[in-house]
């Protein structure tokens, strides 16, 4: 019998399955695809002894220790919602079932109160580092009840990613606790590649050649930008196309994919009142991208309004600094704010610490960030932290050279100028909201508060229509 179950042997399914059997813990494996599990049992080696077939849901749960645990690893939305269908009527209560996909971590929280009433836990867990991690060792962010994760931690931190040892993987909450923030991990990493995308092509508006600049990357890579994503930048830059012998950048189309954890972690900040702007500006700029005869059109239209912007490496160097603390500020002030709203308390210190290793956003700056969060956040914000205040005050003034200078030169920076405008309005006591405040009440009569009395309703002198 195996420990544990996993359905859908996609990318992530294949590679998770192999880390749970390499790491000695008996699983049963099935996929709606019969052919698939056929391949994969051939292509895991010695791992196959470890790993049972199955060719239907009731073949896995009958292969599964009692009470089992069953992971999902299937494509996010409906397919998720069919596979517990089909799943449920072959569990017990007791039973578990571990949704391993990104999800919106609203369904998440539906499926745990649906399948809760049938006495069946769900952990709601999101994974990150892509195939590679999956197979060696992800960032596992984890929510739902205490009991179940207990009943599978011990396979859960064997297989996460380790950073000096110390397992990347927690349970970070309750029901949509892990997958939320899987979600806002995703929207950072959003922000986090439209600034180097946003950098990259400054530099190459100054005619420098990709394999040029790799040499740069490489070097940012070396002190406080440290990170997988300015090491993956950097060894992108440097590949050539093998057919023709060109940059590969140059052979691909820029139009960006997405699959929804940008969106979805946008949608939650504005539900929530929070301003994640760096990363919204990321998802727009990715809708943007794929807008490809547009574009082509609006540069036939307007011509000749792009320059060289001329800045030297250390000053964008700065700038990819100020940026990426802002946009990752961002992301944890929503996290705090979900936290809150829906009750999980996640231990923010803890994500920085399980995204040091094994996500796609792993970076130098986390450790930095868990150490503030664990100081404690003035106001709750990272920009304020003392070390980051630091930062800030050091790297922001090369922040707006850039952006000045990248705008005065006709070249797009939406996610660099977003966080720009974010910590400037951020370090405004008072801002320009008293005319919104007054217009609101001239058109609506919707009140406002004075600076000089307390109270709130008061209104203005006007004889508009909301007088
Ligand atoms: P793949 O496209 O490689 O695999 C999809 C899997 O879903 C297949 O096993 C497929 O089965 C199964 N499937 C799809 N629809 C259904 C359905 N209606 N009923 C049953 N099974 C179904 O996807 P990935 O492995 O890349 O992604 C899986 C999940 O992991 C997604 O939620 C994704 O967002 C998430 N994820 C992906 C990452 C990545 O880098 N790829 C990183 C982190 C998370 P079949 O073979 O029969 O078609």
């Amino acid at each position: 019998m195996a420990r544990i179950g996993l359905t859908g042997l996609g990318t992530m399914g294949a590679a998770l399955a192999m880390n749970i059997a390499e790491k000695g813990f008996p699983i049963a494996v099935h996929n709606r695809t019969g052919s698939v599990t056929d391949d994969l049992m051939r292509h895991a080696g010695d791992l196959a002894a470890t790993m049972t077939p199955t060719d239907s849901l009731a073949a896995l749960a009958a292969r599964v220790d009692s009470p089992r645990t069953v992971i999902i690893m299937v494509a996010a939305g409906d397919p998720v919602d069919q596979v517990i269908g089909g799943l449920v009527p072959h569990l017990d209560p007791g039973d578990c079932i571990v949704d391993a996909g990104n999800a919106d971590f609203n369904d998440t929280r539906r499926r745990s109160a649906a399948l809760a009433g049938k006495g069946i836990a769900f952990l709601g867990m999101g994974v990150s580092g892509g195939e590679e991690g999956a197979r060696h060792g992800p960032s596992i962010m984890v929510g739902g009840p205490q009991d179940a994760w207990d009943r599978i931690a011990d396979i859960v931190t064997a297989i996460a990613a380790r950073y000096e040892g110390e397992p990347c993987a927690a349970r970070l909450g309750a029901d949509g606790a892990g997958h939320f923030v899987k979600t806002v991990h995703n929207g950072i990493e959003y922000a986090d590649m439209q600034v180097l995308a946003e950098v990259t092509g400054l530099m190459r508006a100054d005619g420098r050649a990709p394999a040029d600049l790799a040499p740069v990357f490489r070097d940012w890579n070396d002190g406080p930008l440290k990170g997988y994503l300015v090491e993956i930048t950097a060894e992108i830059l440097a590949t050539s196309d093998t057919d023709t012998g060109k940059p590969i950048l140059d052979v691909i189309l820029d139009s960006a994919g997405q699959k929804g954890t940008g969106r979805w972690t946008v949608i939650e900040a504005l539900k929530l009142g929070q301003s994640a702007t760096a990363i919204e500006a990321a998802v727009a700029a990715r809708a943007i991208s794929a807008q490809v005869s547009t574009r082509a059109a609006g540069e036939a239209a307007f011509p000749g309004q792009s320059e060289a912007p001329g800045l030297d490496d250390a000053t964008l160097h700065d700038a990819v600094l100020a940026a990426r603390v802002l946009g990752y500020g961002q992301g944890f002030s929503l996290l705090q704010a979900a936290s809150e709203a829906f009750d999980w308390s996640v231990d923010l210190a803890r994500v920085a610490e399980i995204w040091r290793a094994g996500c796609i956003i792993r970076s130098a700056l986390l450790d930095d960030i868990a150490t503030a969060i664990r100081d404690g956040l003035p106001e709750g914000q990272l920009f304020l932290a003392p070390s980051f205040a630091d930062t800030l005050r050091a790297t922001t003034p090369a922040l707006r050279r850039t952006v000045a200078r990248a705008t005065e030169t006709g070249q797009p920076v939406p996610a660099m100028s977003a966080a720009l405008s974010w910590f400037d309005a951020m370090r405004r006591a008072r801002g320009t909201a008293d005319l919104i405040q007054a217009q609101r009440d001239f058109f609506g009569r919707h009140g406002f508060q004075r600076t000089d009395r307390d109270g709130k309703g008061f209104h203005g002198p006007w004889a508009g229509p909301g007088a």
